[in-house]
């Protein structure tokens, strides 16, 4: 069995607090058949650590598990979930299915015995479809309806039902007390009560096909102008145990810029001030709404955030928080560079990808406008990387900040480029044979030592 089983402990604790709506909403997630029954099994549970990894061309997994190896073997559990949005099967013209079977294979060859996840990533009513058969783990992605205007009515009783969010609230582990007045639950509740629903009806759709407890539920809102903040976090997470919607990971957006493939940019101790407050709305909404005992923050475009890792480490440790990180591209980064590595065709054809990358620009940026910062005077010309070593290609992609070489905007440019080694198709994936242990060696050492090490080691 790949998945590990819901504790009797945990059980319990799922069906905590009768008396409450949402817990009895959950009830229907307890088994209801015999234990004899093979199809009687427990809620899918996903353990306390996990990285969401990315594997655009389906090529790496076998690398990207053996960081997860290596990391067991250090003495951390981290459980490896492969993650690919619609939009990027759609830019690549790959189907969830190779996701799955790429992931299998990875799983059969290095022997992993633990449990593991396919993650339908940002999917929506419109676009899971395709991803139900083959997925286990659904990125449910709400924000397109957050501040889309809900039923006055049901913004109401949402109100009404929730007494406890008015006045002053003191949560364990956060020294300032919320203050709320009812104007302001009501607020709240009007700018999230439709993305919340908006994600029951998801919820229930999969919950049809796969059977209730046979994925893990994540709410996704990150994809959205502005932060939630954590008294923000606390009324959703209200909502969503009303609607039912057994959440295991929430990915709210959090303060700051999150670009892809690139450091954290915000303000250090507000993050770690709110990302600890959330820890705590968290467990708070666990024990009153009966939310499920083992729901974490999902941080998403996870991957290369440096500067955050120290918090959110000190932050697990000091709350006991299991959290999902959700890298973001940085396995596509690593082939490019395992290619530029390589040198000969592995470096020229990486060489080429910027090249057409460059003269595409504008186009590979428009999906990605608000997720980079791409300061054009610092892209160096297609002539100029054309004359480059590999040790100054390799420097110049690398997300080592301390190497005078690293260009974070032509990281950043390679990082939405993703698209161009699609459209070479065979030519890509050819070199990627060709350039395999330097490739491997690249997408194993990445994950290990800049984002498992520094989280969670
Ligand atoms: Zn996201």
């Amino acid at each position: 069995m790949r998945h590990r089983r819901l504790g009797k402990d945990k059980r319990m604790a799922w069906n905590a607090e009768k008396s409450n709506p949402a817990a009895v909403a959950f009830r229907a997630v307890r088994p209801l058949r015999s234990p004899s029954d093979p199809m009687s099994a427990s809620p899918l549970v996903i353990g306390k650590f996990s990285l969401g990894m990315g594997d655009r061309f389906a090529h790496e997994a076998e690398a990207q598990l053996a960081a997860c190896l290596a990391a067991r073997k250090l003495g951390v559990e981290i459980v490896p979930v492969w993650n690919k949005s619609n939009r990027e099967h759609n830019i690549i013209g790959s189907e969830p299915t190779s996701t799955r079977a790429a992931a299998d294979a990875a799983v059969k060859s290095l022997g992993w015995t633990a449990p593991y996840f396919l993650d339908a990533d940002h999917i929506g009513l419109k676009t899971v479809d395709r991803f139900v058969g083959v997925s286990d783990f659904f990125t449910i992605d709400v924000a397109d309806f957050i501040a889309q205007p809900a039923d006055p009515a049901a913004v109401k009783a949402f109100v009404d039902r929730h007494p406890e969010l008015v006045g002053t609230l003191t949560l364990a582990g956060i020294d300032r007390p919320f203050t709320t007045t009812r104007a302001d639950v009501e607020r709240t509740a009007a700018k999230f009560l439709l993305a919340v629903q908006e994600a029951g009806k998801v919820y229930r759709h999969i919950a049809a096909v796969k059977g209730v407890g046979r994925f893990v539920p994540e709410i996704s809102m990150d994809e959205t102008d502005s932060p939630q903040t954590p008294p923000e976090l606390l009324v959703i997470l209200a909502a969503i145990a009303d609607e039912g919607v057994p959440i295991q990971t929430i990915a709210p957006k959090f303060t700051g810029r999150f670009n892809k493939g690139v450091d954290y940019v915000g303000d250090l101790a507000q993050f770690e001030r709110e990302f600890n407050d959330d820890l705590c709305v968290i467990a708070h909404a666990v024990k009153k709404y009966g939310l499920p005992a083992n729901l974490k923050l999902s941080v998403h475009s996870g991957s290369d955030k440096f500067s955050i890792y120290p918090a959110i480490r000190r932050a697990l440790a000091r709350h006991g928080a299991g959290v999902h990180v959700k890298t973001a591209g940085t396995t596509w980064l690593e082939e490019v560079i395992g290619l530029a590595e390589a040198g000969g065709d592995g470096l020229a054809l990486a060489k080429e990808i910027y090249a057409e990358a460059l003269s595409h620009m504008d186009e590979l940026c428009q999906p990605y406008a608000t997720v980079i910062d791409i300061d054009r005077a610092r892209l160096p010309s297609a002539a100029e990387v054309d004359a480059w070593s590999s040790a100054q290609f390799v420097g110049a992609l690398r997300h080592d900040q301390k190497n005078p070489l690293y260009n974070a905007h032509l990281r950043q440019l390679i990082h939405v480029g993703f698209k161009v080694a699609a459209k070479m198709g065979p030519r890509y994936l050819g070199q990627l044979k060709a350039c395999r242990e330097s490739c491997a060696r690249n997408v194993t050492l990445n994950l290990l030592e800049r984002h498992i090490r520094p989280l969670f080691l």
